[in-house]
């Protein structure tokens, strides 16, 4: 089977050189291996996404000297992500919950886990008649008690870490669509990997904790299991992951300061400008 990596920005701002040694690397993966290199633009989130950001992202890749085979978007693949939670309604394993989050927050059992806060619970056992009487927005969770129940025991493979068995209780009821927004990212990233053919997925491992909940969904949906490879994030002088709040430069700054993009993802991919990597 040939190699099909992706990178997936969301457009809420523009790339660093943390974002910009992940497409390296995602990148470099397929073509050393003769594969595909893909591009999702992961725009669902409305209210963060930015059509400028877009164009900076694939100003940025380009100025890289990065070349994709195909460039998808989430918001133009809402009905797939309709279908598959009209699936999960009709299975009873996602329900509707009218929480806020200041009422998750304020709950005393709702502790914080590594892709959120751990759902108490408090909708899950609301009756039809309940459902029907409440008349604010709702995003839909998935019963993730039931869902291993469905599932049995799962595991996946990392690079770095092996053969992992997933832990989707640690991350319990998590959001599949939400009040404003028919999918959630673990919902869209899913249903995605599988439709672009993905076979490797590269990402940071910030999102380790998340591919317990993605290894759910590709039992409960019936997709294929890709191999995941989670690299170390790129940090700052302080240690700190590199965020635009705290100053980190974006690939556009570099650029507007003269840097050459080919001479800088040569020197990402020697290691030279990721002395802080960890
Ligand atoms: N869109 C996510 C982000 O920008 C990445 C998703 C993924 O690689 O699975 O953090």
């Amino acid at each position: 089977m040939s190699v099909v990596t992706r990178f997936a920005p969301s457009p809420t701002g523009r790339l660093h050189l943390g974002h910009a040694a992940s497409a390296i690397r995602a990148h470099d993966f397929a073509r050393e291996r003769g594969g595909r290199f893909v591009l999702r633009i992961e725009d669902i989130d409305g209210t963060r996404s930015r059509p400028e950001f877009v164009d900076g992202i694939l100003e940025d890749l380009a100025w890289l000297g990065l070349r994709w085979d195909e460039l998808v978007f989430q918001s133009e693949r809402l009905a797939t992500y309709d279908a598959a939670m009209e699936g999960l309604k009709a299975r009873a394993l996602v329900y509707p919950c009218f929480c806020t989050r200041a009422e998750i927050a304020a709950s005393a059992s709702a502790p914080q886990g590594e892709v959120g806060p751990i759902y108490p619970g408090i909708c899950r056992g609301l009756s039809a008649a309940e459902i029907a009487a409440r008349t604010g927005a709702c995003c839909w969770r998935l019963d993730m008690a039931k869902a291993v129940g469905e599932t049995g025991a799962l595991s996946w493979h990392d690079a770095a870490a092996g053969w992992v068995v997933a832990d989707p209780l640690a991350p319990g009821d998590v959001v599949l669509a939400r009040k404003d927004a028919p999918a959630s990212y673990h919902l869209a990233v899913t249903l995605d990997d599988a439709a672009q053919g993905v076979t490797d997925v590269v990402r940071g491992v910030d999102l380790f904790a998340a591919t317990h909940v993605h290894r759910v969904l590709q039992a409960l949906l019936g997709l294929p299991v890709p191999r995941y490879h989670h690299h170390p994030l790129v940090v700052d002088a302080a240690g700190r992951r590199l965020a635009k709040r705290d100053g980190a430069l974006s690939l556009a700054e570099m650029r507007a300061a003269g840097e050459d993009g080919v001479v800088l993802a040569a020197r990402v991919r020697s290691g030279d400008r990721l002395a802080t990597v960890r």
